[in-house]
């Protein structure tokens, strides 16, 4: 049985960004969105952690660092700094 490679890569790449809260899940409209005051290098030293440490998760990256890194940076990269759906995050943009 093959899973979805790119999916289960994305699911754990969201899991490690919600749980060293870099990105935030509005609770009203549960989109993820970027907090301006959490520092990103978090994110990445759990990743480092995380591949030495989870053999499942390495085998998913190809035991590398680097292209888990580099999908946590698109990832954090890609998301607003607001909701986009709360009220006035039009005018805060
Ligand atoms: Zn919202």
């Amino acid at each position: 049985m093959r899973i979805n490679d790119v999916d289960q890569k994305q699911s754990i790449v969201m899991n490690i960004v919600l749980q060293t809260q870099i990105l935030k899940e509005c609770p009203v409209h549960h989109q993820v969105f970027c907090d301006e005051e959490a520092d990103p290098a978090i994110a990445f030293a759990l990743a480092v952690q995380l591949i030495h440490h989870n053999r499942p998760l390495a085998m998913a990256f190809q035991q590398s660092v680097h292209v888990l890194a580099d999908m946590l940076s698109e990832t954090i990269a890609a998301a607003p700094n607001v909701c986009p759906q709360c009220p006035g995050s039009l005018a805060a943009a």
